[in-house]
């Protein structure tokens, strides 16, 4: 039986496995997922979990819906012998290595396979564990052009030998018909790399074309929130988070483009304050088309102020000094503007006083 699913952030289209895999990805949080790539080249990392009484599934509900117990830690697969349970996206990394800004959490593809007494005392669930474990990574390493498969244990060296972590205990211990269980996994994480390179082509995996609704000139809203980075790519520095909500334009870099396929995401130039940069368009919806833009500038037409008396300002907007006032009736000529500030357009006036106010109590008037 061949299962299809969609893995976010794995390039080339849904990934054929052999077992089933359900999504059940950690919210983007900056703490447990930190919504950040691989600061190079993906390693394939293998733990297991150590528990003795768990599944794939309650795995995954204790990490996303329990959120680890208040613990920093987060991996992309979850595995045992019935399925995979993916709670990171393929194209962030996790922690998981406790290697800390080291390759392992910072390039790591982690899976996390069960080691469950009830699974690693019977023979035929312990080979299918062991299988699907494989079957995931291996053909996951294929589609990142990742290196490994590695050990957990390969990364934290560095911490003193009682803490460091004996991982994956049962794939670094067990010993099956005379073979190391490591030894197994890594012959089937070859065959299911193999596999994978084949139904590829032996090509790699292409980079399509960006497909986005959004173009320049539209309002996007910030779903979750969100970095914006100084390029379009998880290796660019991040310039800014973006709370929910957040309102900016799609623009044109200097190049003319709004949206770049990178890393796995769409990118999006957008502005927002005085800055711009680049936002993966999936946390980033179209709202209602952009304001109409004021109509052009009456220059040179003259007008009649219809309520009054109003504040004339310095500058546009309420924080300008006011400099004057006009009664109703006042009258003269508009030199500049339309300008948008504080929700209001705002003119130029030349009359009584030279300054600014804001539409709604003028009433432009051709010149006859
Ligand atoms: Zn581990």
């Amino acid at each position: 039986m061949s299962y299809s699913t969609v893995i976010p952030g794995l390039e080339g289209g849904p990934l054929l496995t052999n077992h089933p895999v359900f999504i059940k990805l950690l919210p983007l949080d900056g703490y447990m997922r930190p919504g950040t790539g691989f600061s190079g080249t993906p390693i394939m990392v293998q733990h297991g979990t150590g528990n003795p009484n768990s599944s794939a599934a309650s795995e995954a509900r204790w990490l996303v819906d329990d959120r680890a117990s208040g613990s920093q830690q987060s991996y992309h697969y979850i595995t045992d012998d019935k399925e995979t349970w993916v709670c990171l996206p393929l194209n962030e990394h996790g922690w998981h290595a406790a290697d800390s800004g080291g390759p392992g959490n910072m390039r790591g593809i982690a899976c996390e396979m069960i080691e469950s007494t009830a699974v690693w005392n019977d023979p035929a669930r312990r080979a299918k564990c062991i299988e699907n474990a494989a079957e995931i990574m291996g053909r996951t390493a294929a589609r990142k052009k990742a290196s490994g498969p590695e050990q957990h244990w390969a990364f934290n060296y560095m911490l003193p030998t009682n803490l460091r972590h004996d991982c994956p205990n049962k794939l670094r211990h067990v010993y099956i018909n005379g073979r190391l269980a490591w030894g197994i996994y890594v012959e089937r994480f070859e065959f299911y790399y193999n596999e994978e390179i084949a139904s590829m082509g032996g090509k790699p995996v292409p980079t399509p074309e960006p497909a986005t609704p959004i173009k320049a000139g539209d309002r996007v809203r910030v779903t979750e929130n969100l970095n914006v980075r100084r390029g379009y790519g998880l290796s660019f520095p991040v310039i800014a988070t973006l709370p929910a909500g957040t309102i900016a334009n799609v623009g044109n870099d200097p190049d003319g483009r709004h949206a770049v396929d990178a890393d796995g995401y769409t990118w999006i130039n957008i502005a927002f304050g005085k800055d711009s940069g680049w936002a993966a368009s999936s946390w980033l919806e179209k709202i209602a088309a952009p304001e109409p833009a004021p109509a052009p500038t009456p220059k040179g037409k003259s007008f009649e102020v219809l309520y009054g008396p109003i504040p004339v300002r310095k500058e546009p907007g309420f924080n300008g000094k006011i400099i004057g006032e006009f009664s109703v009736g006042s009258k003269g000529k508009v030199v500049d503007g339309p300008k948008q500030m504080d929700t209001l357009i705002w003119y130029l006036v030349d009359g009584d006083v030279d300054g600014w106010i804001p539409t709604g109590i003028l009433k432009a008037v051709d010149v006859a």
